[in-house]
């Protein structure tokens, strides 16, 4: 991490400012570090996060310095964070959220999706989260990944969080959604639970092993019946 302001620097063809000492203290509770960078963060309301990290806990992307939180939102993002109605509320963890899960399970995905591809046949998938509308008009963050041959989209996959229920996961394949469930980690956040680490592994483990035998079990399904017109 201490070497991201190098690589992001010689990645960028515009010449970024040495990041000078600040003088402002981390954020980061017992970090003594007092060199921070203030979070350039701004929502698509205009508000600032304005928190102040040091280079070990705060990020500079293309140039930008980030708090971890909000580092996490415009990688989540991609292309959109260069769009300032794009930008989600200072506050809104879900497209870190759905990057999060969608990377644990984009080899899972992918995997499935190749092995039941016939001739003509291939995937694409998304490399950021966007958003979209589910069947009843809420908004929601997804990622998704597509089955498609020439003629069009044959399955379509996609992790979402909708906005109004920003803890829980659902995963989509085609028209059906298949597995919902909020993460053991915001769960216990929310109960103000606390457990050991090994709990933690096993707990993950568990949600994603859940959420992959869905997946699993709906693109199985969908080739079983896929001598069906289907809709999308
Ligand atoms: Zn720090
Ligand atoms: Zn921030």
């Amino acid at each position: 991490m201490t070497s991201l302001f190098r690589r992001r620097r010689s990645e960028d063809p515009k010449p970024t400012p040495e990041p000078a000492p600040s003088g402002v203290d981390c954020s980061v509770p017992g970090c003594r570090n007092g060199d921070a960078l203030t979070c350039e963060y701004r929502d698509r309301r205009g508000r600032m996060c304005q928190a102040a990290f040091c280079v070990h806990h705060g990020s500079v992307i293309e140039g930008v310095p980030y708090c971890r939180r909000h580092a996490s939102t415009v990688r989540a993002i991609g292309p959109l964070a260069s769009d300032p109605n794009g930008r989600p509320d200072i506050n809104d963890r879900t497209p870190s959220l759905v990057n999060w899960i969608s990377r644990e399970l984009d080899a899972h995905i992918r995997t499935q999706l190749e092995a039941t591809a016939r001739e003509g046949e291939s995937v694409i998938a998304d490399d950021t989260v966007h958003l979209s509308r589910d069947t009843n008009r809420n908004l929601r963050w997804e990622r998704s990944w597509r089955l498609v041959e020439n003629t069009g989209l044959v399955l379509k996959i996609s992790i979402n969080v909708s906005e109004e229920n920003d803890a829980l996961v659902r995963i989509n394949v085609g028209s059906e959604m298949v597995a919902d469930g909020i993460p053991p980690w915001i769960a216990r956040r929310r109960m103000g639970e606390d457990v050991d680490v090994a709990i933690d592994v096993a707990q993950r483990q568990l949600f994603y092993q859940y959420l992959q035998e869905s997946v699993a079990r709906a693109v199985a399904e969908f080739r079983g019946s896929s001598n069906r017109p289907h809709g999308h």
